[in-house]
């Protein structure tokens, strides 16, 4: 294993231990989503600014196996720090974060997620070789995707 895959595990097995952005408040829209082949579930709401136009903070609650687990703190993690840097999402660029994740997951380990962009969420570019895991590190970004859809739906 290469000293990056070794840095990349460690970050995914910290993420699964202590979770960011766990919890979920009354209020919440949220979007339920399972992979069944593992067992995996997460619950995830995207927190909006006041005047409804950015995404301020992504709250989840969830089980299952530590990719999955991984994959939502990491998710929440980028938004916060996005937020944070006075970057918080707007829906397109959500949409583009969830479609870069997606076209990396897919890849095979032909893309690796842009660390630039990701930050640590970059950790899960190495999941893509392993075909099976791939909808464990999706299911937050697919909730995500659900509330975009459902949001625009209602506009
Ligand atoms: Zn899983």
């Amino acid at each position: 294993m290469s000293g990056l895959e070794q840095l990349y595990q460690q970050i995914i097995m910290d993420h699964s231990k202590s979770p960011h952005g766990y919890g979920l408040a009354e209020g919440d829209v949220t979007s339920h989503q399972r992979n069944p082949v593992c067992g995996d579930e997460v619950t995830l709401a995207l927190r909006w600014s006041a005047d409804g136009t950015r995404v301020e903070e992504v709250a989840w609650e969830g089980s299952g196996c530590s990719i999955s687990q991984a994959s939502a703190s990491l998710f929440a993690t980028l938004a916060a720090e996005d937020a944070d840097a006075g970057n918080a999402w707007t829906p397109d660029d959500l949409q583009a974060f969830i479609d870069e994740f997606r076209e990396a997951l897919r890849s095979r380990g032909q893309i690796p997620l842009d660390e630039e962009r990701f930050g640590d969420a970059a950790a899960l570019s190495g999941v893509s070789k392993f075909v099976a895991r791939v909808k464990c590190a999706m299911l937050a970004w697919v909730a995500a995707e659900d509330l975009l859809t459902r949001r625009a739906a209602q506009s």
